[in-house]
């Protein structure tokens, strides 16, 4: 049997588990993709490129105009804070600015 946690706050769920599905995706027109930038001389510039950094321990920035699919599971209190708050922004943070 698969045991889950909550991705939040850790707590173990067995009946109420939620999950969070969550899809990154670059909007149409980013980067001014054109039709030359799809080119494959235009990827191989990129390889060679990478060829001479030799990135070898880094993995390539190449991320950005793809799909990123996130899941996270969360008990159901977390659903609840998540979906109030789903960036986790505003007055609700943990941390304040200090006024210095
Ligand atoms: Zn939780």
């Amino acid at each position: 049997m698969v045991h889950y946690s909550c991705d939040l706050c850790g707590r173990s769920l067995s009946n109420n588990r939620f999950i969070v599905k969550l899809e990154v995706v670059p909007a149409p027109g980013n980067g001014d993709l054109t039709e030359a930038d799809l080119d494959t001389d235009h990827l191989q510039q990129v390889a060679e490129l990478l060829d001479e950094l030799d990135l070898s321990d880094t993995v390539p920035d190449l991320d950005e105009f793809s799909t990123q699919l996130k899941q996270f599971d969360l008990c159901s209190e977390c659903r609840r804070t998540f979906l109030k708050n789903p960036l986790g922004r505003g007055p609700h943070r943990r941390f304040k600015f200090s006024g210095n």
